[in-house]
């Protein structure tokens, strides 16, 4: 049994009050996430991928289908304060655009401390100070660089960093990474990625990791589902898509790979 099951998920968002007008956003998209598997949702702007990251992290409830996580349907089973808490505990987001994740008036401290707490440990005791030097070391900050500093004073890359140490502090089963490195300075994303990889590497953690990049994804996937006008068009690892796509769409992305792929060259 997989970690994560997503089974036959659909969601069709209904507008206007006169005229209805149905938009199938995301139709019928199933797939598995093992333990310590990072599977890259890939597609254009539009084609579903945050659509079916919300209905994961279930925050919006589908239209038909179902999102089994260790054997329970999140959706279905999962109902009482405590149980979404454990889900949430379990299942993090890392967002596009960490600004959107800090308050502006609170230096960036309080997201690490704010981890701590759910983990019931006092930010001000020395294990609490410890664990958040020890995070920031894990990705790639110096404490004294970003401690006691507003989300502004910081740059995007270093507040994406902070929201991955907050994974590690908190040891998600699973992250959902959506468009993470997307307003991340080119030269940088390499480098913020191979986080999530060292967070699988070193802890099992699993990623959905959303893009709109192939290159990143045939760089970062151990399996890489594409997604076209709201369906998964395509899925394997990334060598079985390179040999053998089977959509057009999936061939006109990977067109662009082996020229990104060789900027890895950080590596
Ligand atoms: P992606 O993340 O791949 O860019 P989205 O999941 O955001 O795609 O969007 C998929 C489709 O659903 C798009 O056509 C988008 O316009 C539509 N959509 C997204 N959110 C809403 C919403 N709240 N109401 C209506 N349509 C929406
Ligand atoms: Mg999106």
């Amino acid at each position: 049994m997989s970690m994560l099951e997503v089974k036959n998920l659909t969601k069709v968002y209904e507008m206007g009050l006169i005229r209805k007008r149905r938009i199938v956003a995301v139709n019928d998209v199933s797939f598995d996430v093992s333990e310590g598997e990072i599977v890259s949702l890939v597609g254009e702007s539009g084609s579903g991928k945050t659509t079916t990251a919300k209905m994961v992290l279930r925050l919006l409830p589908p239209t038909a289908g179902s999102v089994v996580f260790q054997g329970r349907d999140i959706w279905r089973e999962y109902k009482t304060k405590e149980d979404l808490k454990e889900y949430w505990k379990n299942v993090h987001a890392v967002f596009q655009d960490p600004y959107a994740s800090y308050n502006p008036f609170y230096t960036v401290d309080r997201i690490l401390n704010q981890a701590l707490r759910l983990l019931n440990i006092d930010p001000k005791s020395s294990e609490g100070k410890r664990l958040v030097r020890e995070a920031l070391s894990y990705v790639g900050l110096v404490p004294e660089d970003v401690l006691g500093k507003y989300p502004h004073q910081l740059s995007g890359g270093q507040r994406q960093r902070i929201m991955i140490a907050r994974c590690w502090l908190l040891k998600p089963k699973l992250i959902l990474a959506d468009e993470p490195v997307s307003m991340i300075d080119a030269s940088m994303r390499g480098a913020i990625i191979k986080l999530f990889m060292n967070l699988r590497d070193d802890y099992k953690t699993s990623t959905i990791f959303i893009t709109h990049d192939m290159g990143l994804a045939y760089y970062v996937s151990d399996k890489i589902l594409v997604m076209y006008k709201g369906k998964v068009v395509d899925q394997g690892s990334p060598d079985e898509l390179i040999k053998n796509p089977k959509h057009e769409y999936t061939k006109k992305l990977l067109a662009s790979v082996p020229t990104l792929y060789k900027k890895w060259s950080w590596e």
